[in-house]
């Protein structure tokens, strides 16, 4: 087993009395892959998969703490055997638990338990899982115990390993908890490991995005990652009146006068309340313990807030996020590819999807591609918002002539200009569902990779607006939300009837939301490939890698945000 570290010069600061207690499970981490220590540790990120599952089933096998140890000043100590010690010095800025320790003729033996099978390797173990046990060894010293050795007990083969406490080894183990604090103080968050196999099996893959971030720093061209691990879907509830509640496993659905539907919380990704619903305390509690996001709309679908997202425990990308929002010239700069990113895919949209007169189409290609190119040089945010402007007027105007015969002869979808407050049409209608739906599902993204959706870098602040959701769904409302608009339209999804009209304007009934959000999802689950990184996934997964990538660029990782533009 290989141990890549970064080369850091510097000496480690002593860790002072507000410095955090470094786990030995984090010391491990650092020599296995510094950069999972770091977004572990510093970055508070933390997801599961099936080999952090096994480990927590391992370690929670005989939970109980077992009799305290003996003072180890005691000149007669028992021969005893005691389990889940917690150990920590502010000395060596160290913290332990030890599944089991054994005192034998006054010599302390830590023992951990590992999933899993010995590995044949000449030293019994590798190096991170001997480091472990060299800071629990060192924590016992330090409390006054003689220690010398250690040990690692392998469930699933049976076998315990010897793990002598060599000088050597307390040398690395000091040397990993230093970098470890030294890589926290200076922020620097050590580089993905190159094409390791390590990461395939990694629960942090998708927070790390090690070949993406590669492949800005030598151009290696990335892996197809694998697949998600589960097939949980949001689940929509937008009837008035509408109760959620919990029985067991199941979240339990109920409307007036219809039978109760009852959905495994492990099939629910997010949970999307629309309205006057509710939802119970255990069901709450249950959501947000299993770390399902909860997105609550108006009955309009305008996004409130969002509960409960599986953010990281740290303000690291947010602060990132609010001085890169502060810094004019820096928010311009994305701004003009945001900007640019969303004509150009407004561009290629009308370019795939047109019907109309071909002469037509080459003009509105050139006069978009022009615009384009302007959004990458205007001198300001005002010039931008006009450029932005100019290119969306043209859009929607051609936007009729993406419709089939079908759809044109049917007359509802006639349109005259975008619409907003209220939508004037039923086209318009159905762009306001859409947006409002890539605004939630961007929020939500947002949130999840630890950023704030609230403070825009293009979008100023105001109360009740998700900026940042508002900017980074820019690119991404020709290929998802009008998309979705354009093939319910074309494929008949949406019938006439499905809209009320009122003086005051048009919105679409609960049947003709439930037949757009229907053709959302199914938009979400295409997989298309990945006009950088080259390897299919779904537009739902899409989403998170670009605010993962976000973070990256904001962090000051990479030098540039990569922006979702489709050929
Ligand atoms: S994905 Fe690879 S580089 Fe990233 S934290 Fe995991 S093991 Fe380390």
């Amino acid at each position: 087993m290989t141990t890549e570290q970064p080369s850091l010069a510097l000496p480690a600061p002593p860790a002072g009395p507000d410095d955090q207690l470094i786990p030995a499970r984090m010391v491990n981490e650092w020599v296995y892959c510094a950069r999972l220590a770091y977004l572990e540790w510093v970055e508070g990120q933390w997801a599961a998969n099936a080999d952090t599952a096994q480990g927590v089933r391992v370690h929670a096998r005989g939970r109980q703490s077992g009799p305290p140890a003996p003072d180890p000043a005691d000149p007669a100590p028992p021969d005893m055997e005691t389990r889940r010690v917690t150990l920590a010095s502010e000395r060596l800025g160290l913290i332990a638990e030890i599944d089991v320790l054994t005192l034998t003729d006054g010599a302390a033996v830590p023992v951990d338990h590992k999933k899993g099978r010995r590995p044949h390797v000449a030293e019994g173990a590798y190096l991170p899982e001997r480091v472990q046990i060299a800071v629990q060894g060192l924590l016992l010293r330090e409390a006054g115990y003689t220690c010398t050795e250690g040990a690692l007990w392998y469930v699933e083969s049976r076998e315990r390993v010897r793990i002598p406490l060599t000088d050597e080894l307390i040398a690395t183990a000091l040397s990993a908890a230093s970098d470890l604090r030294l890589a926290a103080a200076a922020r620097h968050i050590p580089p993905p490991l190159d094409h390791s196999a390590k990461c395939i099996r990694c629960s942090l893959l998708p927070v790390c995005l090690p070949d993406e971030v590669n492949l800005f720093r030598h151009g290696d061209v990335p892996r197809t990652p694998p697949p998600p691990a589960d097939a949980a879907m949001p689940l929509y509830v937008q009837t008035p009146g509408a109760r959620i509640g919990r029985s067991g496993e199941q979240l339990v659905v109920s409307v007036e006068g219809e039978a109760d539907r009852k959905v495994a919380f492990g099939d629910v990704s997010e949970l999307v309340l629309a309205g006057p619903v509710s939802l119970s305390t255990p069901a709450l509690h249950e959501a947000v313990r299993r770390e399902i996001p909860i997105a609550w709309l108006t009955s309009g679908f305008w996004f409130l807030t969002t509960t409960g997202s599986r953010g990281p425990r740290s303000a690291v990308a947010r602060r990132a996020q609010y001085e890169a929002a502060s810094d004019i010239g820096r928010a311009l700069r994305f701004a003009r590819e945001l900007v640019a990113a969303k004509i150009r895919n407004q561009r290629t949209f009308l370019r795939r999807n047109w019907r109309g007169d071909a002469a037509e189409r080459e003009t509105l290609m050139e006069r978009l591609r022009h615009l384009t190119e302007k959004a990458v040089h205007v001198p300001d945010r005002g010039a931008l918002l006009g450029t932005e402007g100019e290119a969306a007027a043209i859009y929607f105007q051609a936007f009729p002539s993406l419709f089939t015969d079908a759809a044109h002869a049917l007359g509802t979808f006639d349109y005259a200009r975008r619409s907003r407050r209220p939508p004037a049409d039923p086209l318009n209608a159905c762009f306001s569902l859409s947006y409002a739906l890539l605004t939630r599902a961007w929020a939500t993204a947002l949130e999840i990779a630890g950023l704030d959706p609230w403070v825009g870098l293009y979008h100023t602040e105001r109360p009740g607006r998700p900026a940042l959701a508002l900017d980074m769904m820019e690119p991404f409302r020709p290929i998802l939300a009008d998309s979705t608009v354009l093939m319910a339209v074309n494929n008949g999804e949406i019938s006439p009837d499905a809209f009320v009209r009122s003086a005051g304007g048009c919105a679409l009934t609960p049947v003709g939301r439930r037949a757009l959000i229907a053709g959302w999802e199914r938009r979400l689950d295409q997989e298309l490939s990945h006009p950088v990184f080259g390897y299919q996934l779904s537009m739902r997964r899409m989403l998170h890698v670009q605010a993962r990538l976000l973070v990256r660029y904001l962090t000051g990782e990479i030098s540039s945000y990569p922006h979702y533009i489709p050929r």
